[in-house]
């Protein structure tokens, strides 16, 4: 039995609005907020108010209601299916509830609990499929947090799936007899290949896998060709960094394939169930060389079901994404990408540092510095020395280099860098200091974590109050080894 603390006050239902009256009287900020929720059903929208606040009156210019200008009146809402009275004022607010309530009309009114009828719930839209969460009017803000959460979960393509399986709902019922084998059906219509080729955005493959599953044709789960496999972006390593589309998938996976720097926080936003594939490639760790990575997500692909492939930061930065996505394109396999922070947005974020600046860095590199050992020096040094801000991945070991070449090429040795260990992350480091003292980065066994190195006269606008010099922890190294 349901305890009394548990029962509801006010009970959810749907109801059906297409076509019929709604009407919202007021003309301002509360009256616009309801209009605009309401804007989202097939209702016939009327809004009742002598005058409107300018944006809600550019609002209506888009079409999406219609304004009747004059005096509220009671008759005004005849035939309506709801009203909602939002005039802000108390006495007319209740005279609207009594008039709703002489005609026998719902009536709701704006931040009155006591005078509504009926309560407006926050809303994830996925048409037809909808999500409503609701206090009973006691804490809007706290229904709104939860919706923000359910709306991270639901991809935005459900509303199609739950078309199409309205489409194939009276075959379903015609050829599968109630009970289990109908259950079964919807489960792998909703969980397999029909699912998958829609998230994919591919409405002909999915309305095929639709009819295969319902012919008893095709095995629920692993239609053979039908698996999508997405190149994700895990961001630099804080798993908030992640995007909602990321997050989402991860939560769909069938399989997670992940490299080394994307850290277990991360990885653990997956799907329980998946399967997880640590594919390594970090210095001296056993790892899957680059074509077994390859065969491995065209394997998982072709098996079916939703693949991730995890990697830090951007997927198409310094991630080999290249030899993954043509591996993927050669098999047939359909993929896509999503994008991710990339480390030296997450290293510039940390130290607030506008990585362009008006007047002083209007380009930027993103580069390894691993190819400055040739004879010629690569064009990139001269976007550096014309002001580019130059951002180095994997820079850690090569810094004395990068150094001493971005100075022949006609840097000044004054100018500035930062560098961040274990960026977004609460154990980062932040340092600072000038071109002379980046070689001794290379010698620093203290720095365990990835490194960012970000270069040029845009740094010196960084804010260097939580950084360390990087020159000042030289000399203690060297106090360190004359002691
Ligand atoms: N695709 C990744 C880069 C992979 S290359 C991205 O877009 O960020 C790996 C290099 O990225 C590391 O050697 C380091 O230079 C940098 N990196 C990745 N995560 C980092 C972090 N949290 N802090 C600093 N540098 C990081």
């Amino acid at each position: 039995m349901t305890s009394e603390a548990q029962r509801l006050n006010a009970f959810p239902v749907f109801m059906r609005v297409k076509g019929r009256a709604v009407i919202v009287v007021g003309g301002g900020t509360a009256a616009f907020a309801k209009a605009r929720l309401l804007s989202q059903s097939s209702a016939r929208l009327t809004i009742v108010a002598p005058s409107l606040d300018p944006d809600f009156a550019a609002w209506l210019a888009g079409g999406d209601a219609a304004w009747i200008s004059g005096t509220y009146s009671a008759a005004r809402l005849d035939g309506a299916a709801l009203v909602f009275a939002a005039t802000g004022e108390e006495a007319m607010d209740r005279q609207i509830v009594r008039d709703a309530r002489a005609r026998r009309i719902p009536v709701n009114a704006v931040d009155r609990p006591e005078l509504c009828d009926f309560f407006t719930p926050a809303l994830v839209n996925r048409a037809p499929l909808v999500v409503a969460v609701g206090t009973e009017g006691a804490a809007p803000v706290l229904a709104q947090m939860v919706r923000a959460r359910i709306e991270q979960l639901l991809s935005p393509s459900l509303g199609r799936l739950a078309a199409l399986a309205a489409g194939f709902r009276g075959a379903a019922e015609r050829r599968l007899p109630p009970g289990a084998p109908r259950r079964r059906f919807w489960q792998s219509f909703f969980a397999g290949a029909p699912a998958v080729a829609v998230e994919a955005g591919d409405a002909a493959a999915a309305h095929r896998a639709a009819a295969r599953l319902l012919s008893g044709q095709s095995s629920p789960r692993t239609p053979p060709g039908i698996g999508h496999v997405a190149l994700v972006g895990a961001g630099p390593g804080a798993e908030d960094l992640l995007t909602m589309r990321a997050h989402r998938l991860l939560g769909e996976a069938d399989a997670i394939v992940y490299d080394a720097l994307v850290p277990e926080a991360v990885v653990a936003l997956g799907r329980r169930e998946a399967e997880r594939y640590p594919v390594g490639k970090r210095k001296g760790c056993h790892s899957k060389s680059q074509a077994e990575i390859n065969t491995l997500l065209v394997r998982l692909g072709r098996a079916g079901g939703r693949v991730v492939r995890l990697k830090s930061g951007d997927p198409l930065v310094f991630g080999r994404a290249g030899e993954e996505l043509q591996a993927l394109r050669d098999a047939g396999v359909s993929h896509e990408v999503v994008p991710g922070v990339t480390a030296a947005f997450a290293a510039a974020a940390d130290l607030s540092l506008p990585l362009t600046l008006r007047g002083v860095a209007s380009s930027m590199v993103f580069t390894t510095g691993h190819d400055l050992d040739g004879g010629t020096l690569p064009d990139w040094t001269k976007l550096a020395v014309s002001g580019a801000t130059v951002a180095i991945y994997m820079g850690r070991s090569v810094a004395a280099g990068v150094a001493s070449r971005l100075i022949e090429a006609g840097l000044s040795p004054e100018t500035a860098c930062a560098v961040v260990e274990n960026a977004s992350l609460p154990s980062r480091r932040r340092f600072h200091g000038t071109l002379e003292d980046l070689p001794s980065l290379a010698a620093r066994n203290d720095l365990t974590g990835p490194v960012m190195t970000i270069i040029g006269d845009a740094v010196a606008g960084a804010d260097f109050e939580l950084s360390e010099p990087l020159a000042a922890h030289r000399q203690v190294i060297a106090e360190g080894v004359g002691a």
